[in-house]
């Protein structure tokens, strides 16, 4: 398969911003800002657990809709939690799992990444897997071991079904939120390196059909650089998502580049 016959992506992390309040204001200037509503890309949201079904009303289908963690349980007695069956019943399709901020900031394990990835398709959604290294891991020269190790470690053994509805997102956390993005072409080589990976995984048909996106200040004027490198499928974009021009701005680039 090659590179052109992959989904392009583009996906908003609103993080922990934004109330109910806001959506239907954001939907229209993203909407009217977004010419075509962005043909040719597979557009995802990914708001605080609570928007999630007025996102998915407010985009009427035009996108998709996600979650931004889930519990790899069904049910039970975890305080706090989301089930990944209850983020479906809210009309969410995709989970992300294992954002550095869950990693760094609430201790996530590979382990646990692992468990919510099935979890989340035994649920019938699709898990995006984000995978990153540290400042201090690439400047030990360690990026490609780690991220390949959190690889290994939440995808080893699924089916050949399961991982035809993963997707990844490649973010380097000292990339995430800091202004500072990888050069396109060492984005490129670690996006390579994953497919390669997920070529040994899995295997070949299954990597080179996989979406792999790029996360780390993403911004209007370097979507168009970084997605046009041929194993970048798209972006997965934080603090310009919040912003509904800046974020149409971006989907229409990438829909440039998918044209
Ligand atoms: C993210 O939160 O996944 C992200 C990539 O954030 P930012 O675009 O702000 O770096």
């Amino acid at each position: 398969m090659s590179a052109s016959s992959r989904p392009t992506i583009v996906a908003a992390n609103w993080k922990m911003y934004k109330t109910i309040a806001d959506v239907g204001t954001y939907m229209s200037s993203f909407y009217d800002a977004l010419p075509d509503a962005g043909t040719g890309v597979r557009l995802v949201f990914f708001p605080a657990a609570v928007l999630i079904p007025a996102v998915v009303e407010a985009v009427a289908k035009r996108a998709q809709v996600g979650g931004q963690n889930c519990h790899w349980e069904s049910e039970g007695a975890y305080t706090g939690e989301v089930a990944p069956r209850m983020l479906a019943a809210a009309g969410a399709e995709l989970v992300l799992v294992g954002h550095s901020e869950r990693r760094q900031l609430c201790g996530e394990t590979d382990a646990q990444c692992a468990k919510k990835v099935v979890a989340v398709l035994s649920a019938g959604l699709d898990p995006m897997l984000c995978v990153g290294e540290t400042l201090e891991e690439r400047e030990a020269g360690r990026q490609q071991a780690v991220v390949l190790g959190q690889l290994s470690r939440a995808i080893d053994g699924l089916s050949r079904d399961e991982y035809s509805r993963l997707a990844l997102a490649y973010e380097p956390v000292w990339a995430i939120g800091t202004g500072r993005t990888a050069a396109p072409a060492d984005a490129q080589q670690m996006h390579a390196t994953i497919r390669d990976a997920v070529a040994s995984i899995a295997s070949p048909s299954i990597a080179s059909a996989m979406p792999i996106l790029y996360g780390g200040s993403v911004k209007p004027d370097n979507a168009a650089e970084l997605l046009g490198q041929p194993d970048i499928d798209g972006a997965l974009v934080g603090g310009a998502s919040l912003d509904a021009h800046d974020f149409a701005v971006i989907a229409a680039a990438a829909a440039e580049v998918a044209a």
